[in-house]
């Protein structure tokens, strides 16, 4: 299970992590529709960001998992509702392809999309890892590589976005 980096169970029990102060501090020197916009969140509550390790099965006879049940995941792809999507997607076409087969559907369903829903769980943690590095050395090189890429260079999300041919 994977938590937040600055996260510690002492400082969550003392209420001193995640606080309405670090969040205002964290914006202070943002635009102003921004702080404006940070403003109106709510701060009666605060939600600690846990994913799991992907599962190798989602489904026991009638019954399969789907969205973040099955696969949830750290938010640094912003991928949580895309992927749940994606699922409901491909079981549609499996039950579908299946024709009333729902132990077969089911089964179709899931070894499509396991080992994706996998990948994304593991690529957004290691984008979350490289994103709050405290380095000296992957802030640098991360700086370095990113400050360089071109806009519209998509190169190392690719196998997210492409087209795929069994998708509808
Ligand atoms: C702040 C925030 C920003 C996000 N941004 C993005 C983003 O940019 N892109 C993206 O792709 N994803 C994003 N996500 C993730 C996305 O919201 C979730 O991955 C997605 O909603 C998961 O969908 P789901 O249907 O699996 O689960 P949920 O949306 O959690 O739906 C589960 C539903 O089941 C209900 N439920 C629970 N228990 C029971 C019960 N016992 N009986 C009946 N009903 C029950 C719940 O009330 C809920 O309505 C974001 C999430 C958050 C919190």
């Amino acid at each position: 299970m994977f938590r937040s980096w600055r996260y510690s169970p002492a400082a969550e029990l003392a209420g001193t992590w995640g606080t309405p102060a670090e969040l205002d501090k964290c914006f202070a020197r943002s635009c102003e529709p921004v702080r404006a916009g940070v403003a109106l969140v709510n701060r009666d509550r605060r939600w600690v960001m846990y994913d799991r390790e992907p599962l190798d099965n989602w489904t026991t006879g009638r019954i399969t998992l789907l969205g973040d049940a099955a696969h949830p995941m750290v938010q640094y792809l912003a991928q949580g509702a895309c992927q749940a999507i994606e699922d409901a997607d491909c079981l549609a076409r499996q039950l579908k392809a299946c024709d009333g087969d729902i132990v077969k559907a089911f089964s179709a369903y899931q070894a499509e999309r396991i080992p994706r829903t996998a990948m994304v769980q593991r690529a957004a943690r290691t984008w979350g890892k490289i994103w709050h590095d405290n380095g000296p050395v992957i802030p640098l090189l991360r700086d370095r590589i990113l400050t360089r890429r071109e806009r519209d260079d998509y190169t190392d999300l690719d196998w997210l976005y492409q087209a795929r041919p069994e998708a509808s």
